[in-house]
């Protein structure tokens, strides 16, 4: 825990420094795949953050900008697009906050638990493994979708074939996240590469400097989907990877109501909807998981 923490202050000074992460934007007017307007009179009685929402008249929902499908910012419209934006957008608009009411705030891997409790977020979208030691810290709607751990490598290698063929291979996975964790466990191999995002790790699989990419088959499909003639996805999944909503640890009233939303845009299709259209695109048929109350 105390490792996790030193991690996230240094890639924050990182950030700082930097100000490379962490950017705000406005979302500029993109075209959602559900277009939902905004819920009148929503009320979520003891929910802190969503009294801090109404008082400032705004979301700001964390994100990930850089995996394609996902949470996606095009670098010239400014504009975001993916199924974790528009699960995003849903929730906003089922609180009361139309698109134009939405800040976004891009969020790294290990940044997410300590920018959540200082309530620089009200709610984050970004692929986020629901498990034990994050829900020590935070707290999660969801599931809204279950990945699970894979391997991307260079279209033409074809030495790597799944996670026991990574012994002796540089693999690359971002700070903080489950994927690398999970290879050091499991010690799949001693050459483990570490960056603050998977687009960096996708860089460097493309000009040799590591042999592969792990984390959810979802993030590494839409890089493949990008560059189908230099990347692929290889192996069978290893883990499972499912995708909560983070909250506020202590705001159980958010929680319960991000919960209904959801549950209630499986039951009308919304979902689907949502999936079809983004990570459906690059991935396989997929239907709702069960929501996970506690
Ligand atoms: N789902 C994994 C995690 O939450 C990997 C993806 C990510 O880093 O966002 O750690």
């Amino acid at each position: 825990m105390k490792k996790l923490r030193i991690l996230a202050a240094g890639v924050l000074a990182g950030c700082l420094a930097l100000t490379a992460c962490g950017q705000s934007g406005s979302p500029g007017a993109s075209a959602p795949v559900v277009s939902e307007t905004a819920e009148a009179n929503v009320t979520v009685a003891g929910s802190p953050t969503f009294d801090a929402m109404k008082a400032r008249d705004g979301v700001v929902v964390g994100v990930k900008d850089d995996q394609p499908g996902l949470g996606f910012k095009d670098a010239t419209t400014g504009q975001y697009s993916g199924f974790d934006i528009e699960i995003a957008r849903l929730v906003a608009a089922k609180l009361g906050f139309g698109a134009d009411k939405i800040t976004y705030k891009t969020v790294p891997s290990a940044a997410r638990e300590d920018t959540i409790a200082r309530g620089e977020v009200d709610y984050y979208v970004g692929t986020y493994t629901i498990n034990d030691n994050r829900k020590k810290l935070v707290s999660f709607a969801g599931p809204y979708f279950v990945a699970g751990q894979s391997l991307l490598v260079r279209a033409d290698d074809s030495t790597i074939t799944g996670k026991d063929t990574l012994k002796g291979k540089k693999v690359c996975s971002v700070t903080g996240s489950t994927p690398i964790q999970r290879v050091r466990e499991q010690g799949l191999t001693d050459q483990i590469v570490e960056f603050q995002t998977y687009t960096q790790c996708v860089d460097q699989l493309l000009s040799n400097q590591v042999d592969a990419v792990t984390t959810d088959d979802a993030i590494l499909k839409g890089y493949a989907a990008q560059q189908p003639d230099k990347l692929k996805v290889v192996g069978e999944t290893f883990s499972q990877e499912p995708y909560g909503i983070g909250l506020n640890k202590d705001d159980a009233a958010l929680r319960n109501k991000i919960n209904d939303i959801l549950q209630a845009s499986y039951e009308d299709g919304t979902w689907q909807k949502i999936y079809d259209e983004t990570l459906g695109k690059s991935g396989s048929p997929a239907s709702p998981p069960a929501i996970q109350r506690y």
